[in-house]
């Protein structure tokens, strides 16, 4: 059915956007509602029938998590899709991916975007490896030996993920590594789902630039942030998704499509080895995808 967004009220939106654009803010997430309604910038996406199948509400601050820019992305037709048209982030202009993953890094700062700044992270695990990858791996957030090194996958699951990056016949160095969230949970607990729509739009923009031709989501909690879905992994493992992060345009020139997989995280097949066949059988579906040669046998 055809849904149109109130012309008032996405002028009053883009303009919103365009503000925060120019202030440097290109991610849009959650924050708590304004105290003044007179703040808060509201748009509507209306069925033909005038029933309202969309509302969104920008608040002072709030900046759009990928679920709801997804949302409304759904909802609103590309060519009204103001939050996909007017915000280009800065790294758009530069052709080097290098230089380009530099100009996200700088625009994460010493980030404070969520609570995990301040439960006790050392530093911010940005990412690592090959800036023109056809393959990367996420995981869900640094461990302790991430956050002391500063880099993803360097504990024992690390080692493990190593294993099998080198059992597929490549290098860690020929991957890309990165996490939904980029600072170490407290405990090691799992990520809040605020926390990962708070940071995952960085990765998003990571991905984008890296431009992988597959990205393999390591877990559930890395899946169902990219995939913006819920479900069990035996649900989400065994096939491909189409994958087009956050932020790129469906007609995108410079994008040339992605393909998103689902395994379990080397920490869970640690726990539980015997999964470690099911996890190699992910991987061969991702060799193939890629035309790499399988090695004859399990070989993790
Ligand atoms: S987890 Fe991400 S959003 Fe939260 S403070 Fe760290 S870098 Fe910022």
């Amino acid at each position: 059915m055809p849904r149109t967004l109130d012309p008032e009220l996405r002028r009053a939106l883009a303009a919103r956007i365009r503000y925060y654009n120019e202030m440097g803010i290109y991610d849009f997430y959650r924050r708590p509602p304004a105290e003044h309604a007179e703040d808060v910038a509201t748009a509507m996406a209306v069925d033909e029938a005038g029933t309202t199948v969309l509302e969104l509400k920008l608040y002072p601050g709030e900046e759009m998590s990928p679920r709801k820019a997804a949302a409304v992305a759904r909802a609103i037709p590309v060519e009204e899709n103001i939050f996909e048209a007017i915000a280009l982030k800065p790294e758009q202009s530069v052709s080097d991916p290098v230089k380009a993953l530099k100009i996200i890094r700088e625009d994460l700062g010493d980030c404070t975007r969520c609570v995990l700044h301040k439960q006790g992270r050392k530093q911010i695990v940005f990412g690592v490896g090959n800036p023109k990858a056809e393959l990367m791996f996420v995981g869900e957030g640094p461990g302790a030996d991430e956050d002391a090194q500063g880099e993803p996958f360097v504990g024992r699951a690390g080692q493990l993920l190593n294993n099998m990056i080198k059992a597929m016949g490549i290098s860690r160095e020929q991957v890309y590594i990165a996490n939904i969230v980029k600072c170490r949970p407290p405990g090691n607990r799992t990520p809040e789902r605020e926390e990962c729509e708070t940071c995952s739009p960085f990765l998003m923009r990571q991905i984008a630039v890296v431009k992988p031709k597959v990205v393999v989501a390591l877990g559930a909690v890395a899946a169902k942030t990219l995939l913006a879905m819920s479900a069990s992994m035996m649900q989400l493992r065994g096939r491909f998704y189409e994958f087009r992060p956050t932020g790129v345009h469906s007609n995108d020139p410079n994008w040339d499509g992605c393909k998103l997989a689902v395994t379990y995280h080397p920490a869970f097949l640690l726990r539980d080895p015997r999964q470690k066949g099911e996890a190699w059988k992910d991987l061969q579906m991702v060799m193939k995808e890629l035309g790499m040669k399988a090695p004859a046998k399990d070989a993790l």
